[in-house]
């Protein structure tokens, strides 16, 4: 069964899983296991010596964790995929893949707190630099290309300011260069936004987030247009760091993963109905979603994304201390960082996800205090609007007073 023949919401469901091959089995069988036994001493070698197909010990490999790795392969039309003990570890891994010392990368503008760690780590410890920039047409991108220039690692949608690169113009000043392009795919999943379809070489997930959707795991998955290079990866930089998936986290995901499709066209359905909510409310100032019509660049967010997503981001009346009084007056949605789970979550960048960047840094980037991020879940639209309606009437009297 050929990816591209079948519609995502079925491949999601069955993809890469053969019943008749393990006792009829409906749900994927989880292999819980370390290692794999011989039939004999020879077939041990010829597994070793990569002359024989099949399981030898599961940093290596596990029939769970392939079933998962075989079914994103499928959803992101790449063509091997390797899976993590969390997104961060998919990421590094690439990105050490990708490298050596002296070399340069090209980044988005913004891009997640702890790849942007990572990236001072290769900078201090191997001179490897980079650059953050706007990417929204080759002429941004261009004059940034040094003949050091490896790879372009781009993160769209923006966290948290939902700001798109325009991946065709990344793809075009890549392939002109002979440059890797890497993409964190996270914010939008594979049901609304394949990457390697535009050209991309790499797709990069936290599988913590949408993939998972439930909340429970922690965990990665790095997608690739090159099957050789792949297995490459698969028996160095996967085997020899050892920042593997658990097989118990892979079966985890596997079930999650079933809903992907009518999660995300629920998740989207509540943002819409959302941010119409939202830009009503006379306490909100800017709000921010890729598919609203009246966001500058929706011409981008067609072209590369199938709808919307779950996530918002929008700022309230009353700076800092305005945002903060906001959430705690909200019961139903929950304050928490993370995204993608059936819970509706409410953070703070300023103060949270971005707390560490310096404040001018911050504001350059669009994160300002009374900024918040929303990552809409699965709950009825009516209910998520009343609690946000009850904490913006509580808000609106504390700010009377205060005199803001
Ligand atoms: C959460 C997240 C990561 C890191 O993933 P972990 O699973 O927490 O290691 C990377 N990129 C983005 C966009 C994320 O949201």
């Amino acid at each position: 069964m050929k990816g591209q023949e079948k519609h995502k919401d079925t491949l999601v469901v069955h993809e890469g899983y053969e019943d008749t091959m393990h006792h009829g089995s409906l749900a994927v069988p989880l292999y819980q296991t370390s290692t794999f036994s011989f039939d004999t001493a020879v077939q041990g070698e010829n597994r070793f010596a990569g002359m024989e197909e099949g399981n030898i010990y599961s940093r290596l490999g596990n029939p769970t964790v392939r079933v998962l790795e075989d079914r994103m392969t499928a959803l992101e039309n790449g063509e091997s995929t390797l899976a993590f003990g969390s997104g961060m570890a998919a990421v590094s891994s690439v990105l050490v893949h990708l490298t050596k010392a002296g070399d340069h990368i090209l980044c988005s503008r913004g891009i997640y707190g702890c790849t942007f760690g990572l990236l001072g780590i290769m900078q201090r410890k191997y001179g490897i630099s980079h650059d953050l920039i706007k990417m929204e047409s080759e002429e941004d991108i261009e004059p940034f290309v040094k003949p050091e220039t490896v790879c372009i690692y781009v993160e769209t949608p923006i966290n948290p300011t939902m700001e798109l690169v325009n991946l065709h113009a990344v793809v075009k000043v890549a392939k002109r260069h002979g440059i890797r392009v890497v993409v964190d795919n996270t914010f939008t999943s594979p049901y609304l936004q394949n990457p390697i379809d535009i050209g991309a070489d790499f797709v990069v997930h936290s599988a913590t987030k949408y993939i998972n959707g439930h909340g429970d795991v922690i965990a990665g998955l790095l997608v690739g247009n090159d099957k050789e290079e792949m297995e490459s990866i698969r028996l160095t930089i996967q085997k020899d760091f050892g920042g593997i998936m658990s097989p118990f986290d892979a079966w985890l995901l596997l079930r999650g993963l079933k809903t992907l499709s009518v999660r995300m066209e629920r998740h989207t359905a509540n943002a819409e109905k959302l941010i119409r909510y939202l830009k009503g409310q006379k306490l909100v100032g800017e709000v921010y979603y890729p598919f609203d019509p009246d966001n500058p660049q929706y011409d981008i967010a067609k072209r590369q994304m199938r709808a919307g997503g779950g996530l918002i981001s929008f700022t309230v009346k009353g700076g800092k201390k305005g945002a903060q009084l906001f959430m705690d007056h909200l019961a139903l949605i929950k304050i928490a960082v993370s995204l993608g789970d059936a819970e509706t979550l409410i953070q703070h960048p300023a103060t949270m996800t971005h707390s560490s960047v310096p404040e001018e840094e911050r504001l350059h980037m669009g994160i300002s205090d009374s900024l918040l991020r929303l990552s809409v879940g699965l709950e009825h639209e009516d209910d998520l609007i009343q609690d946000m309606e009850s904490a913006f009437m509580k808000l609106e009297q504390q700010l009377d007073k205060i005199g803001e």
